[in-house]
């Protein structure tokens, strides 16, 4: 379950510029797919095709065979999960804004999602900037801590497909390892595509898609792309 696939899709958001000129690629149930690139490439723009945010020109798009187009707004966003660049925190407790995903959660599970993402301390404050009602010191959040926020989520939402979207690029490097360990336990299991600027971030991906200029100028594991230089 799980299984994504892109066929030969070209995609413009208008006449005089081609972003995508036919992409095809498979990722396989609970594996993993990295798409690299310079910024502009596209690469943000595949998880809006899959998202349905757009719709492909040509080509087409499919979950376990079925045309995205052919699914409803509620399937696509029960059956992806996002930890998009920037987590968008809304006017609520930290654990509110990690149930958003499930709505449904108990309190007992939204605090194991947050002990997971290493946030567990902080989850009945609300986050910087909210808090004039309240009148209590907001909490203000580091773009990590966000970024943990939209893991727990995920975690919790535990959806058949994940979307990290240059997850960890805007950290340090300590903070990286720890946010990449989380992911590590997120993804587990889970067909997930990750979009990265560098190779070295996506040493683990089952397989590394390489954009440029509109199409795929290489593909393969981490091994076989540092072979080609
Ligand atoms: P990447 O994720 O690889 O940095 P994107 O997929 O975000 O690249 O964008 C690819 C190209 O499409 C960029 O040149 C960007 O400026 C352009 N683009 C992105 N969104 C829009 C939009 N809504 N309208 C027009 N052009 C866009
Ligand atoms: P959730 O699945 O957590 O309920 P949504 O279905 O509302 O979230 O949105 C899915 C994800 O897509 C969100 O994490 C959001 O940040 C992200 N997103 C929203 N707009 C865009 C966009 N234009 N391009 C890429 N991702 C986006």
């Amino acid at each position: 379950e799980g299984v994504v696939r892109f066929e030969d899709v070209h995609f413009s958001y208008d006449a005089n510029r081609r972003i995508l000129r036919g992409i095809s690629f498979e990722v396989p149930a609970g594996q993993t797919v990295a798409i690299v690139g310079p910024s502009g490439a596209g690469k943000s723009t595949i998880s809006r095709l899959l998202f349905r945010f757009y719709d492909v020109g040509e080509g087409r798009v499919t979950i376990d065979g079925q045309d995205v187009r052919e699914v409803t707004q509620e399937s696509l966003r029960a059956a992806i999960g996002m930890v998009p660049q920037d987590t968008v925190l809304f006017n609520d407790t930290i654990a509110y804004n990690i149930r958003y995903g499930r709505t449904s959660a108990s309190m007992d599970e939204i605090k194991e999602a947050a002990d997971r993402a290493q946030i567990a301390d902080f989850i009945a404050r609300l986050p910087d900037g909210y808090n004039s009602m309240v009148g209590e010191r907001g909490l203000k959040l580091s773009g990590g801590e966000k970024q943990r926020v939209a893991i727990a989520r995920t975690i919790l939402k535990a959806p058949p497909i994940l979307i990290l979207d240059e997850a960890t690029s805007a950290l340090d490097t300590q903070t990286e390892q720890s946010i990449q360990a989380a992911l590590d336990v997120v993804s587990r299991g889970r067909t997930t595509i990750v979009i990265a600027h560098r190779l070295s971030t996506v040493i683990n991906a089952d397989q590394i898609i390489v954009l440029r200029d509109g199409l795929i100028a290489e593909r393969g594991t981490h091994a076989e792309l540092l072979a080609l230089d």
